[in-house]
């Protein structure tokens, strides 16, 4: 009997959990509400009582699962199979994931960061189209990445690999999170798009419901930034036209250092879809070389949420005998 592999995206609102099949079909999915309270110390447990729980819900065993994968925030040492500094679950101090998983379930497990396993998702099951080479930047509340060469995650030597958010855009532009100024997080996430869009309108002269709102002291949404382009808006055009700019440098970049097959356009902002998409194109062909320009692609993510526990399940492939 063909067994089965459990993906989990850990997430700091909520865990998804789904049973795949080896070859990548989702068969059951679920989810729980991250319990990140006492400095995080439900969360593994709560992880393992519910596998526990929807193995037996199914009729299944242990013996029935070739692995368990999961994506989580933090720094993840894979090796040891633990996480520390994931601050948005409460994790600061050093967490033995793996051990007390392995524990807990009976089942081999692995782990990896949570924008590596989107992008192992993206690879397999989505955009990727399973190449070996596919470079994957997710658009949220920052801006992640994950990056496959040679068929294998990029982890560099402290696992900052593919740390695609902190590329430089701009010299001497916005300070970062990081500690480092002009990074492409800075101006392509959804907070990043309305600081470019409120500090172009400074300098708008024109008609335009964006600078409007902005001056009226509105909430503004990145969402409501492209929507407001999508109809014309003479401010909201230009903030998509510099965003797609430092998007396609970025691109552009990755491209000519890599050169992907594809890369894999995702996250919330991404939303914006083939309009973004279109002008993000335009800038990478300007700053990518021949060959790059004609044989990397740049594509829009596929799985939507999904792409966390297929990724997170695809690492525990590994384990099929
Ligand atoms: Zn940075």
């Amino acid at each position: 009997m063909e067994k089965k592999l459990i993906g989990v995206d850990l997430g700091g609102t909520t865990v998804k959990f789904a049973i795949l099949t080896e070859t990548g079909e989702i068969q059951q999915k679920w989810s729980i509400e991250t319990n990140v309270l006492d400095e995080g110390s439900h969360i593994v447990p709560d992880i393992i009582d519910s596998i526990n729980h929807h193995i037996q819900l199914f009729d299944m065993t242990a013996d029935q699962f070739s692995g368990i994968g999961m994506g989580s925030p933090g720094t993840v040492d894979r090796a040891n199979g633990t996480v520390i500094g994931a601050y948005n679950l409460n994790w600061k101090t050093l967490q033995n994931v793996q051990s007390e998983i392995e524990a807990g379930t009976q089942i081999t497990f692995a782990i990896d960061n949570d924008a590596n396993v989107a992008a192992l998702g993206e690879r397999w099951k989505g955009a990727g189209e399973d190449d070996d080479e596919v470079a994957f930047i997710t658009l949220g509340t920052g801006v992640g990445g994950g990056i496959i060469a040679n068929g294998k995650l990029v982890h560099g030597v402290a696992g900052a690999g593919g740390e695609i958010g902190h590329i430089t855009v701009e010299p001497n532009g916005y300070m970062c999170t990081c500690g480092k100024r002009g990074c492409l997080e800075q101006y392509a996430s959804a907070t990043g798009v309305v600081r470019v869009a409120r500090d172009m309108a400074e300098e708008f002269a024109g008609q335009s419901k964006l600078k409007e709102m902005l001056d009226d002291g509105q909430e503004i949404t990145s969402k409501l930034v492209f929507d407001l382009a999508k109809d014309n808006d003479a401010l909201g055009k230009m903030v998509v036209d510099r965003v797609s700019y430092y998007l396609g440098l970025a691109c552009g970049n990755l491209g000519n250092m890599l050169n992907p097959a594809y890369i894999v356009i995702g996250g919330g902002v991404s939303a914006a879809g083939t309009f973004l998409l279109d002008q993000v194109t335009k800038y990478f062909k300007q700053f990518s070389f021949p060959t790059v320009r004609s044989s990397t692609s740049l594509k829009l993510a596929q799985l939507g949420n999904e792409a966390g526990v297929i990724g997170a399940a695809s690492l525990a492939r590994q384990f099929i005998k």
